[in-house]
């Protein structure tokens, strides 16, 4: 029997799952386990952790736990002074491109709202999103612990709110998208990058106060959708900058 003790730093202990309770728990195994599983078997999916000590030694997701040791879990960190080489997150992505799954519509429209390249399908499977992430290079957003856990997923986040705008402002702290925001590039609907289009190009799809109050016209070019700088978009507008002001 290996008895091994792990210690949960931060808003990991929130995810503690099982019976669980930490921020210390205490675990008998029967044979040798990566640290990988024995975290993930107490609620924690990979994509949370940080930084792993073993008797204060940097170590992997691969790494097998040992007789006696103490582990400790930390969560991610964007602003801490630790060697990039002892990270197990990447602070930020390339191209901060993102998969939200089936339960999270909402949040991803708020993304794709701020300019975020969000896929997101209503009915899709687990392995096809894993297959879409992993193609196009996107980070899982997800509260499905099972699925953030699988070996393949590299780059996740499990937003802890379950109001879409306090999951906006999660994800941006996650990832530090702040400088990165371009409100209404694109589409909410379908995630198209808008186009400019001329007014008398759409003149005939118009509402007759659009056509005499606006002359500013952007259009989806994937479900059609034409936007201007209406109530409508000064309700988002209105939206986006309630959700950050909550910093
Ligand atoms: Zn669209």
């Amino acid at each position: 029997m290996i008895r091994v003790s792990l210690r949960f730093y931060g808003d990991l202990n929130d995810l503690l799952f099982g019976g669980f309770t930490g921020p210390t728990v205490k675990r008998q195994l029967t044979a040798p386990t990566s640290v990988k599983d024995l975290i993930e078997g107490c609620g924690v999916p990979h994509t949370e952790v940080d930084l792993i000590l073993a008797h204060d030694q940097p170590v992997d997701f691969s790494y097998l736990v040992q007789e006696d040791q103490q582990i400790s879990v930390y969560p991610f960190f964007n602003h801490i002074d630790i060697p990039a080489a002892e990270r197990l997150q990447k602070p930020t992505l390339p191209k901060n491109r993102f998969q939200a799954d089936a339960n999270l519509g909402k949040l991803a429209r708020y993304l794709r709202m701020a300019g975020f390249d969000t896929a997101y399908i209503r009915e899709q499977s687990d392995r096809e999103i894993i297959n879409q992430m992993l193609g196009e290079q996107r980070a899982l957003l997800s509260r499905d612990r099972k699925l953030l856990m699988h070996n393949l997923i590299e780059y996740g986040y499990l937003p802890r709110s379950d109001d879409p705008a306090d999951q906006l402002l999660e994800v941006f702290q996650r990832y530090d998208l702040f400088d990165d925001a371009d409100p209404f590039c694109r589409c909410p609907n379908c995630n198209g990058l808008l186009q400019s289009v001329a007014k008398e190009d759409v003149i005939d799809q118009l509402e007759p106060l659009t056509k005499k109050h606006f002359d500013d016209f952007s259009q989806c070019p994937e479900c059609g959708q034409i936007y201007w700088a209406g109530s409508h978009r000064r309700r988002l507008d209105d939206r986006l900058k309630e959700i950050f002001s909550r910093t």
